[in-house]
């Protein structure tokens, strides 16, 4: 099969994710591509769609305004895997803090999380951590946090794939993956492997 990763390309890290995707196919052996996704139609024979960084009260307006909002719901109602990175990991939860309420910004309602917007303050806008992330492997993973997101809680059938100084930000449920930080921004690809892998039905 050819594999086709859908990138929702609105606003934000769009080209890096294409980028990291293409590379993560070629270590995996994975024939595929991966495309920009402006419309909604473009989603039709997707395997797995990301949803970038950004502003996720831009990237969810765009999104309903565009059809894509209803489209991407009904392609993860069919199973069709999604990773949301940082402001996407804000757009594919069920629960806001009350900075989410004021904005009245869409939400996806997939994931069985909570998120709090802009979680580790304005002092530390951005910053690098190397994080113990079990399903990519023994070797830490390098977090680049840009104005990042944290999840404050997780129903019982998520599982937590990582933690930051108590802050649980990397997050599984079923075919859902979401990061708080940017794989995207780093030339480690293992968790876009693990994605493809999930897209492939193989994780
Ligand atoms: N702070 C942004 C938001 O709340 C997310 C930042 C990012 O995606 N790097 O939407």
């Amino acid at each position: 099969m050819i594999m086709k990763i859908g990138i929702i390309g609105l606003q934000g890290a769009v080209s890096e994710h294409i980028e990291a995707v293409k590379r993560a196919m070629l270590k995996l052996g994975i024939r595929g591509e991966a495309i920009w996704v402006g419309r909604p139609e473009q989603l039709e024979g997707v395997n797995g769609i990301i949803i970038p960084g950004g502003e996720s009260t831009t990237i969810g307006k765009l999104m309903l305004t565009t059809g894509l909002f209803e489209k991407v719901k009904k392609k993860a109602a069919a199973g069709t895997p999604i990773l949301g990175t940082c402001a996407g990991l804000i757009t594919i939860a069920k629960r806001g803090d009350e900075q989410v309420m004021r904005t009245k910004q869409p939400l996806l309602s997939l994931m069985d999380i909570g998120v709090v917007r802009n979680a580790f303050g304005r002092q530390r806008e951005s910053f690098e951590a190397d994080l113990e992330i079990p399903v990519l492997g023994k070797e830490p993973f390098r977090c680049i946090f840009i104005r990042a997101p944290a999840v404050e809680e997780a129903g019982p059938s998520v599982d937590v794939l990582a933690k930051f100084k108590g802050k649980i930000v990397a997050v599984r449920q079923g075919k859902l993956i979401g990061v708080a930080f940017h794989p995207e921004l780093t030339p480690d690809t293992r968790l876009h492997e693990y994605f493809l892998k999930m897209c492939q039905n193989k994780g």
